[in-house]
C-alpha cells in the first residue's frame, strides 16, 4: 500500500493528495493538469498508437506501389 500521506506534490512540493498520471500531485488543479500534461495530455499514449498505425499504413501503401511498378515492368 503506497502512503501517500509521506509523498509530497511533485509540482509545488505542497502534501500529495492523489497519485495520477504517474505523478504525485495535491488537490490543486493546476499540478494535476501539469501531470496530465507531463503523460502527454489525455489519451497521450492513444495519439502515439495512432501515429503508430499512420506509418504502417504508410508502408503498405508503399509495397502496393511497388508492387504495381513490378507488374508494370
Ligand atoms: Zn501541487
Amino acid at each position: 500500500m503506497m502512503e501517500i500521506d509521506e509523498e509530497r506534490c511533485q509540482f509545488c512540493g505542497r502534501q500529495a493528495k492523489h497519485f495520477a498520471f504517474a505523478a504525485f500531485v495535491c488537490d490543486s488543479k493546476d499540478c494535476m493538469d501539469k501531470a496530465i500534461e507531463e503523460r502527454g495530455g489525455p489519451g497521450g499514449h492513444m495519439k502515439a498508437k495512432k501515429h503508430q498505425q499512420a506509418m504502417i499504413a504508410f508502408e503498405v501503401e508503399q509495397k502496393k506501389v511497388e508492387e504495381r511498378e513490378k507488374q508494370e515492368r
